[in-house]
């Protein structure tokens, strides 16, 4: 079993070890060390990333039956005795992160009794499951700040191993499984926990603790949050991207939210304008459209099914009139149309249509469209149906 020396020394970066043992792993090469500081994937945080023997690590796990940390490598390093270097930055993210994590899971606890199921440390954001249906944004901002507080007591952490016979008295937040001797993390005065991951020595190395936000997942919330370093960073993005919505709508930062929304309700009247004035434009087209012996047709470009439609339904206002209207945009679409006292039954004309140029579509013996038809031309599909409908 490999001896794990960030167990009791989160801080070491830079070791030596000894290569006890070799795995072919395809295009790669899995290594195992007497004694390593790499941490393994494992208890929803992400493995070390660094170097080994100046290869680089692409990937750490444990091996469960055997209890050894496999390295994963490109290629097999040279000597047998190694020098590992951990990624400081990575493991510096790593430890605010999970350690941020602890001190979140009690503080949901201490206001809400709302206990932690699951953690899962990520690339951008990390997630807790609570085992609570629905949290409200003042809940969270309450934890948040309670978390917050505790980071700024400047609590130490603490590494120590309990036996599982004694580990009820250990007062831990939440049942553990583990067996044997058992690594218990504690938050000095605040939370204990059985915990296998690297966290930092005193709680103000956590840094600032920021709940994005929650969701409901099943019948659990899954609270999104960031710790340390990725607070700043994601304080930066912000605040970059309202500056840049302050810029574009000439409004002070912190007017933005009323500024965006007056923006927001001008562009939906004049959206309803807009469609105020189609409508009435669609009616000019109808009463003006050329309609020769009961019969309108035409072939558009780029004028859209809802258009089209809408222009049909008003050219068959007039009596005794079949509105045939073709349109090339993305595909080929038909409106079929005909007024009240007609006795054309267009649904059937189209069945005829789709027959002959393929294509999906259906209706009401009064209107009906299709889309999808292959022919020629727009035209060659209202002359199919102009002869058929004769
Ligand atoms: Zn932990």
């Amino acid at each position: 079993m490999t001896t794990r020396l960030y167990y009791n020394e989160p801080d070491l970066l830079e070791f030596e070890a000894e290569v006890v043992g070799t795995l072919s792993l395809g295009d790669r090469t899995g290594i195992i060390l007497d004694r390593t500081a790499f941490y393994p994937t494992s208890g929803g945080q992400p493995h070390d990333l660094g170097t080994l023997g100046g290869i680089a690590l692409v990937d750490c796990y444990e091996d469960e039956e055997s209890g050894d940390i496999i390295h994963v490598l490109r290629a097999k390093p040279d000597s047998v005795r190694v020098r590992g270097q951990v990624d400081a930055d990575r493991r510096k993210d790593h430890r605010q992160q999970h350690s941020g994590q602890h001190v979140l899971s009690r503080a949901f606890v201490e206001l809400y009794n709302w206990p932690t199921v699951s953690f899962h440390l990520g690339v951008a954001t990390c997630t807790i499951d609570l085992t609570v249906e629905s949290a409200s944004r003042e809940q969270l901002d309450r934890v948040e700040e309670l978390a917050n507080r505790i980071v700024q007591e400047n609590r130490a952490v603490g590494i120590r191993y309990v036996n599982e016979e004694n580990i009820a008295e250990a007062g831990l937040r939440k049942a553990t499984e583990r067996t044997g001797e058992i690594r218990i993390i504690d938050v000095s005065g605040y939370d204990r926990s059985a915990c296998g991951g690297t966290h930092v020595r005193n709680t103000h190395e956590i840094g600032p603790i920021q709940i994005l936000g929650a969701s409901r997942a099943k019948k659990q919330t899954r609270v999104e949050f960031i710790c340390g370093d990725r607070v700043l960073r994601h304080a930066h993005a912000t605040r970059r991207a309202l500056e840049t919505i302050s810029q574009t709508i000439s409004s002070p930062l912190l007017e933005t939210p009323s500024a965006v929304a007056s923006v927001w309700q001008e562009l939906q009247q004049a959206k309803k304008r807009i469609d105020d004035l189609d409508a009435q434009l669609l009616g000019h087209e109808a009463v003006a459209f050329p309609v020769h012996d009961g019969l309108a047709i035409a072939a558009f470009k780029d004028r859209g099914i809802d258009t089209l439609k809408l222009l049909a339904a008003k050219i068959a206002k007039r009596p005794g009139t079949v509105v045939l209207l073709a349109d090339q945009g993305d595909q080929l679409r038909v409106v079929f149309a005909r007024s009240a006292d007609s006795t054309v039954d267009v649904a059937a004309l189209l069945r005829k249509t789709i027959e002959k140029f393929g294509g999906r579509g259906g209706g009401r013996p009064d209107l009906a469209q299709a889309g999808g038809l292959t022919a020629a031309s727009a035209e060659a599909v209202l002359q199919f149906a102009q002869e058929t409908l004769r």
